[in-house]
């Protein structure tokens, strides 16, 4: 049985479109169920009826035109129940409406179960006997296993726009909306310019050939083509980029130089082959080999390598591409799998936005465009991305979402988006200099949180007063080996030197989770619960030690360092990475530097690290919310899972009870409380740790103007009040309207851009 299942969805899911799709379903299930009948009804999203789109049994030629309304027959009522229906005389059953032209007089029995995804009725699946018997209770598991398995695909088809081609007069609907996973925040409205790989390896023939030094030189040509390509588009971002982001073309240029690709590639010319079908046989190997990897990070090699092979083959093709030209207005870039590379290509002043289909939130892509500021979806996996070359769309990178046909109604009101945050962002410029400070004189700081150089000068420029979080792990991310102790003192010094004397809060390694460097994979069933943070760089002394040590030389003469601890969980871990700071610190000074004992903090992100506030406040010097994780651990939801983001809230009750118990414990404890997760970016957020009594916030460059302004424009008495009316309140929907409401009566609404107080990224 479970392979009979196993097998249906596999072919089901390499269906070309919804309709063959829909075909096999019926075809497969009719046979296995030994049912005269069996039949698919879509709901259709506008009108709500029942249409029937594929059966075999009843009369097919009426398919995509019969339709039931949402009231009428058997089949609406299994929608409306979302529960099977099954009848062994569906003829004497007061919802029994009968649909004309389908010849479905002569069935009797009837079984119909509905088929839901994210707790939405998409159709109904029903098979039909012309003998009076129930379908016994086996049957009925099966269709409804079957059913289960069979909706994320069908729901996957219906998105991508299967379901209008069905019905040729129909036009696709204004608004269509596609979500993803926001990439870099921002809005875009503009023409989507759709990008294909250079060219398509996957249907390169193996072809035989004689003169096999013509091939070989064929081939080193295009390597070398490929790799002046790359150099250029380095080149051409290399303004935005400081050289450790400019690793990222390295990679490439490495794979291009690494003997064995191309020696692999010029054996298998020496064999015979072609030099296409030598570079396609070569590519796909190692391809495969990547794709079957867990760790997303591997992954992401794969797609490197593909992109490359694409190069290469459309140089051995003679069309090189040339991107650039297409691109006579500003537009939306749209692709399957946009690379870092493929950026390089178009000029930065004609693009608008990105939309990726693959990829999540630490693609090099995501990366790039967060420190260039160009707002990015990624992960847009229903998009059809195919069927919108010059269609209009829109971009929302706060939310991770994209839209499709806009109407003119939702351009306006993101036009409104992207013409308030050009005023604001103007009158942001006007706030620089002056201090975060409330009407009636309570003063906070506003930090920066930091990955890329690049986001050094963008952080001075919006006035931030020190970092407040610089996460190491980004460097790192965009190398392809650990860097070794004066690499690190080099990156570190940038950040330091940028900022001093204001202080620095660099964090050790913070990889595990959903941040896994390509040179250190981690593999784990549970990897948010796994070795993470410091519990990683504890068991490897060597990658701490030099973490460590880097930090501080860089700080020579600078005294501004402050080191931050990721993902603690217990007090031995501190006491561990306190005696080995130390140690650093004595070495070093004994090295002769001037060097001083930096301080030292903990990350609170961990529910058990909120119960021992206390005791870790005895050993460190400084605490910072990491409530992107404190959110996820509170609320058991994954951050990076959009299956379940709609749980991940951090206004939830009990992360902001958290939240303030942390400040309560701390109290009486000489220590310093920052936040450094999105919702210190978010006005919302800031407003409320404000009020709980936390003294440094720290957010993306991006959102520190927005928020200064905010907190310049209320009094602290009138976020306490704010505060007293949501911290009672039972429902996370619930703080949000009150405070929306709130923040609109005290007039600072105007002030705040969309929030993405929702998503972790
Ligand atoms: C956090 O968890 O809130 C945080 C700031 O750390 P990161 O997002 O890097 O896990
Ligand atoms: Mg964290």
């Amino acid at each position: 049985m479970l392979g009979l299942l196993r097998r249906i969805t596999q072919e089901v899911t390499a269906a070309q479109s919804l309709p063959a799709a829909l075909d096999i379903i019926v075809r497969r299930v009719r046979r296995a169920m030994r049912a005269e009948v069996c039949s698919i009804y879509l709901v259709d999203p506008n009108s709500q009826d029942y249409i029937l789109m594929a059966t075999r049994g009843l009369n097919s030629e009426v398919a995509g035109q019969a339709s039931l309304k949402p009231d009428e027959g058997l089949v609406s009522l299994v929608g409306r129940r979302a529960e099977p229906v099954n009848l062994e005389d569906a003829h004497s059953h007061p919802s029994f409406h009968y649909l004309k032209g389908t010849g479905e007089e002569r069935y009797q029995s009837f079984l119909g179960v509905p088929i839901i995804h994210h707790r939405q009725v998409l159709g109904v699946l029903v098979v039909q006997h012309e003998e009076k018997r129930r379908f016994d209770e086996g049957e009925e598991a099966f269709l409804i296993t079957l059913s289960a398995q069979l909706a994320g695909v069908i729901a996957h088809a219906e998105a991508t726009g299967a379901m209008t081609s069905l019905n040729s007069n129909a036009k696709p609907e204004g608004d269509l909306r596609y979500k993803g996973i926001a990439g870099s925040s921002g809005v875009g409205i503009a023409k989507a310019i759709v990008i294909y790989p250079p060219a398509d390896l996957n249907v390169i023939p193996d072809r035989k050939v004689t003169d096999v030094e013509a091939e070989l030189s064929a081939f080193n040509a295009a390597l070398l083509a490929v790799r002046k390509d790359i150099k250029k588009a380095g080149n051409r971002l290399s303004k935005h980029l400081s050289s450790d982001e400019k690793a990222l073309f390295d990679v490439y240029l490495k794979m291009l130089d690494d003997n064995a690709l191309a020696y692999e590639i010029e054996q298998k010319i020496r064999g015979g082959n072609w030099a296409q079908g030598a570079l396609r046989e070569v590519v796909q190997f190692h391809v495969s080999h990547f794709d079957r990897m867990d760790d997303p990070y591997i992954r992401e090699r794969a797609s490197d390598l593909r992109d490359l092979g694409r190069r290469i083959l459309s140089h051995l093709q003679e069309n090189a591409p040339n991107l650039a030209q297409r691109f006579s207005e500003p537009a939306i870039i749209v692709g399957e799998e946009l690379t870092a590379s493929m950026l390089g290509e178009i000029p930065l002043d004609k693009i608008k936005g990105l939309v990726s289909v693959m990829g999540s939130g630490n693609s090099h892509v995501a990366i790039l465009a967060r420190a260039m500021g160009i707002p990015t979806v990624m992960g847009a996996l229903d998009l059809p991305y195919n069927q919108l070359e010059n269609v209009d769309m829109i971009i929302d990178g706060y939310q991770g979402q994209v839209f499709t046909y806009p109407s003119e109604t939702l351009i306006e009101s993101f036009q409104q988006i992207v013409d308030e945050e050009k005023a604001l962002e103007e009158e942001y410029l006007t706030l620089k200099d002056l201090p975060c400070e409330t009407c009636d004189g309570h003063r906070l700081s506003l930090f920066v949180n930091t990955g890329l150089s690049a986001d050094i000068w963008r952080s001075l420029d919006r006035g931030a007063e020190g970092i407040g979080l610089y996460r190491t792990e980004v460097p790192f991310m965009v190398r392809e080996r650990f860097p070794t102790e004066a690499e690190q003192v080099a990156i570190y010094r940038q950040q330091l030197e940028g900022f001093a004397p204001a202080p620095v809060t660099v964090r050790t390694l913070d990889v595990g989770g959903d941040k896994a460097l390509p040179y250190f994979p981690i593999v784990e069933e549970n990897p948010f619960l796994g070795w993470r943070g410091i519990r990683v760089t504890l068991d490897h002394l060597e990658i701490f030690m030099a973490q460590i040590r880097a930090m501080i030389k860089a700080s020579d003469g600078l005294h501004n360092l402050k080191i931050l601890l990721p993902m603690i969980s217990n007090v031995a871990e501190v006491e561990d990475a306190l005696a080995l700071v130390r140690r650093a610190y004595a070495e070093i000074k004994e090295e002769g530097y001037d060097v001083r004992m930096p301080e030292v903090g903990v990350m609170i992100e961990v529910p058990a690290a909120v119960y021992q506030v206390k005791q870790l406040a005895s050993l460190v010097d400084f605490m910072s919310v990491g409530s992107n994780d404190l959110t996820q651990y509170l609320l058991a939801v994954d951050r990076n899972n959009p299956r379940v983001a709609d749980l991940y809230n951090c206004f939830h009750p009990a992360v902001l009870r958290a939240l303030l118990n942390i400040v309560i414990e701390a109290q009486h404890e000489a220590i310093s409380l920052s936040v450094c997760g999105e919702m210190a970016g978010d006005p919302m957020g800031a407003i409320l740790l404000m009020a709980m009594g936390y003294d440094i916030l720290s957010m993306s460059a991006t959102s520190l103007p927005k928020v200064k302004a905010v907190i310049r424009n209320i009094t602290e008495e009138q976020a306490q009040l704010m505060l007293e009316q949501v911290i009672g309140l039972a429902h996370a929907d619930a703080v949000v309207q009150t405070m929306n409401r709130l923040m609109r009566e005290a007039n600072i609404e105007r002030l705040v851009r969309p929030s993405k107080s929702k998503s972790s990224k």
